[in-house]
């Protein structure tokens, strides 16, 4: 096995909804073009595109919650997801989705979420913990040790935490319901907020009463930020001391220079930013110039299933294109605990689970 494929890694920015395998995608257009609601032979090639601008992207989201939003099939990708990074030895995961209510099949945000947990708790490929372990009375669930676990002796574990994500076309009310259901559903995983969607819709102000109010209630608050030229925006937030942003791209010298001043980690996506065009070539991609700067950092895969990547090969892709050997590597990968939304204890896990994989990894 390749060692970027072997080696412990930890996502802290997955989509679910971008995140599911094309032969899901294919099977669930197959079944509703028999249906008769989508024409399959023009689903087909939206889905199996592999370039695509951002622009595109958030259209083929559209689609995506088309197939998707159906309470079993929300548990069926959700769980689908976590084996496959937990196959590909990713042992902390931080999934995000946008709660979504359709009223026409009975979902509310709340049973949309209700079914992302049903999908954990069927994860059978690999030991779950989802649990934040101060909620947990199931003491077995979390009593596996992880030591070993990459080298095939023992069922591999994987953590999961969930964050809910305020789509940016959502109005303030719905941004706070979101926070709130949030809030209810901390003993179920659910440790922080992401605001994501199309970053040319909406403004910063509708989405921060509720950010606000996440802030005030220790939730943890990721930010996608800087995705598209917008100079009203970085520097609020910024100010706003999220614990991670998501990307960083079009900033202005002094944003960077306020970036590095906070230390704020990250989370940095390789191939959807070039795949999006948003950078036009990886040799001048900012994580040169963050890495070098020793700023935190993180690599991420975004939207594995829709930029037809994987976490093993982002790390691939910034060992190559940055010229990075496999120990560089998997010491980025192992600072990544320091930027969990999780305790000391998962941390301290994450740790010996490194410390062991670091033995074998000559
Ligand atoms: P979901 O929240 O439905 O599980 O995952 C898909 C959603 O995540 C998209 O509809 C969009 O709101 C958000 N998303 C996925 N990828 C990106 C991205 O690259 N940038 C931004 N801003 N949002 C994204």
């Amino acid at each position: 096995m390749e060692w970027w494929v072997s080696m412990p890694k930890i996502e802290l920015h997955a989509h679910l909804n971008g995140s599911i395998r094309d032969s899901t995608l294919l099977e669930l257009a197959r079944v509703l073009g028999e249906k008769g609601v989508i024409v399959f032979s023009d689903v087909e090639h939206v889905i199996m595109k592999n370039d695509r601008s951002l622009g595109e992207v958030f259209k083929l989201f559209d689609l995506i919650h088309i197939l998707t939003t159906d309470h079993k099939t929300v548990t069926r990708i959700t769980k689908e997801v976590v084996e496959d990074f937990a196959s590909e030895n990713v042992v902390y995961l931080e999934l995000r989705t946008t709660p979504k209510k359709n009223d026409s099949i009975g979902m509310s945000k709340h049973s949309y979420m209700e079914a992302v947990v049903e999908g954990l708790r069927a994860v059978t490929a690999v030991d779950i913990d989802f649990v934040p372990h101060k909620f947990n009375t199931q003491d077995s669930l979390n009593s596996i040790a992880m030591n070993d676990a990459c080298d095939g002796t023992k069922k591999k574990k994987i953590y999961v935490r969930l964050l809910l994500s305020i789509d940016r076309r959502e109005t303030t009310e719905a941004a706070i319901e979101t926070v709130k259901l949030a809030l209810e559903m901390r003993d179920l995983g659910v440790v922080g907020i992401d605001l994501s969607g199309n970053p040319v819709v909406g403004e910063w102000n509708t989405f921060l009463p509720a950010l606000k109010f996440a802030q005030e209630q220790g939730l943890y608050i990721t930010l996608h930020c800087g995705e598209v030229l917008n100079c009203q925006e970085v520097q609020p937030m910024l100010d706003f001391l999220p614990q991670r942003i998501g990307h960083a791209i079009f900033f202005e010298e002094e944003e960077w220079r306020q970036l590095k001043t906070s230390k704020i980690p990250v989370e940095i996506c390789l191939t959807s930013n070039i795949k999006t065009e948003s950078i036009s070539s990886i040799d001048i991609h900012h994580f040169v110039d963050l890495y070098n700067a020793k700023h935190p950092l993180v690599l991420c895969t975004d939207d594995a299933g829709v930029f037809s990547t994987s976490l093993s090969n982002e790390y691939k892709l910034a060992s190559t294109a940055f010229g990075l050997g496999k120990k560089e590597m998997f010491e980025l990968a192992r600072t990544g605990i320091e930027f969990i939304f999780a305790g000391d204890e998962v941390k301290q896990d994450l740790v010996e689970t490194f410390d062991s994989a670091a033995k074998k990894l000559n």
